[in-house]
């Protein structure tokens, strides 16, 4: 079925890593229309908002949104409506893409870059899935205040039910189709947010029989991570926790740039979800423009739209083997290699590219 694609490169090594990813799309969809916009720093560097109209209405009438990264040095001191970010922030709040799942594979051939021992790592498949449009990033009041002379802040962590059902249905579902382990992490203990959480979680429940139930702190999440990442099948959690629990998952694989995301959200049925897919990682201003970036993670990021929001799992597959075999082949860029000798941005993507 015809499918349009809204490409959003952004800053840094956003268009060098997204530009690998359309080509691997396109070699195995080519009849998806892709259609390119700047936004970010790009779009502001032309007296553009973050996030300008026309690439507004692609969006609009796209089947889901390929992202860059957004965010450069120069801006870091601007209020957020002024920031290359605030593109991201429009695009989760107006499609309230409240589901952020984030794959974390060790690759074999992989097994050295991470920081962590080879033999806890080897095989690691799991999944993170962490809400991403409410607690305590998003609840009121949220400010800073001056009482009698005393400075003090205040943010406010807020969830309602009906945000904590639909997200940890995501956590079971994707269980479902995988080891069938879903592991739900919260403060139980201390917020009665997380006690809110814990009790609908396990309300929900009994509608995934085949899926085992484990409840986690996140402090001893935090610590099982490293400990026993093999354990782990697929973890929900709630927004700050999820935040924080997956740039650690993220160090086990040695690199950021290996890590793909999607975000889901109310539009669209399941298979044919809106959402927008991207890389984790930032816009590495260190390494922009040399073309040594890896495109893993927004390669893998393509993978995961043609499966959420074109249904197209087999494609899918298809890229996340070509990768795969990338690895075993010792095909590395330089932030995973080591003690290899690094290959370029473009000749990784190529060297996927051949193994479709
Ligand atoms: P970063 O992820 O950009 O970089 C952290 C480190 O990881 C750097 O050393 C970088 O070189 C490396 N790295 C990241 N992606 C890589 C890749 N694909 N290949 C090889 N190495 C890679 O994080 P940062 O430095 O904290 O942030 C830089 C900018 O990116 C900031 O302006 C920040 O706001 C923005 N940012 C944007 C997003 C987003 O668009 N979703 C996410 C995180 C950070």
């Amino acid at each position: 079925m015809a499918a349009t694609i809204a490409v959003l490169p952004g800053d840094g090594i956003g268009p060098e890593v997204t530009h690998a990813a359309v080509a691997v799309l396109q070699t195995v969809r080519p009849d998806v229309t892709c259609v390119e916009h700047e936004i970010g720093g790009a779009a502001l560097r032309r007296g553009l908002p973050a996030l300008p109209d026309d690439a507004r209405a692609t969006c609009e009438r796209s089947d889901a949104i390929l992202f860059g990264s957004v965010g450069l040095p120069e801006y870091d001191s601007k209020p957020l409506a002024e920031r290359p970010e605030y593109a991201l922030f429009l695009l989760r709040r107006d499609y309230e893409l409240y589901a952020n799942i984030r794959p974390v594979r060790v690759f074999p051939g992989l097994e050295d870059a991470s920081s962590l021992k080879p033999e806890l790592v080897r095989g690691l498949d799991l999944v993170v899935v962490r809400e991403l449009t409410g607690g305590i990033y998003y609840g009121k009041p949220k400010e800073q205040r001056t009482e009698d002379g005393v400075e003090s802040a205040v943010d406010t962590m807020i969830y309602h039910a009906p945000e904590i059902e639909r997200i940890v249905r995501t956590g079971f579902e994707l269980a479902r189709g995988r080891r069938k382990h879903l592991t739900s992490v919260d403060k139980q203990n201390i917020l009665e947010t997380s006690r809110l959480w814990r009790r609908v979680t396990e309300r929900i429940a009994p509608e995934y029989p085949d899926v085992k139930l484990e409840h986690l702190l996140v402090d001893n999440a935090a610590m099982q991570l490293v400990r026993r990442p093999g354990d782990f099948d697929v973890i929900v959690t709630e927004n700050m926790f999820g935040d924080i629990l997956s740039d650690e998952a993220a160090i086990l694989t040695g690199s950021i740039g290996t890590l793909p995301s999607a975000s889901l959200g109310t539009r669209g049925m399941p298979g044919r979800q809106f959402g927008l897919y991207e890389p984790i990682g930032g816009t590495a201003p260190d390494i922009a423009g040399k073309g040594i970036a890896n495109p893993t993670a927004a390669i893998l990021s393509a993978a995961l739209l043609l499966r959420y929001s074109l249904a197209d799992d087999e494609n899918a597959a298809r890229i996340e083997r070509a990768v795969e075999r990338a690895y075993a082949d010792g095909v590395l860029t330089a932030d995973v290699a080591r003690d290899n000798t690094p290959v370029s941005t473009q000749t990784f993507t190529d060297a996927v590219t051949a193994r479709l």
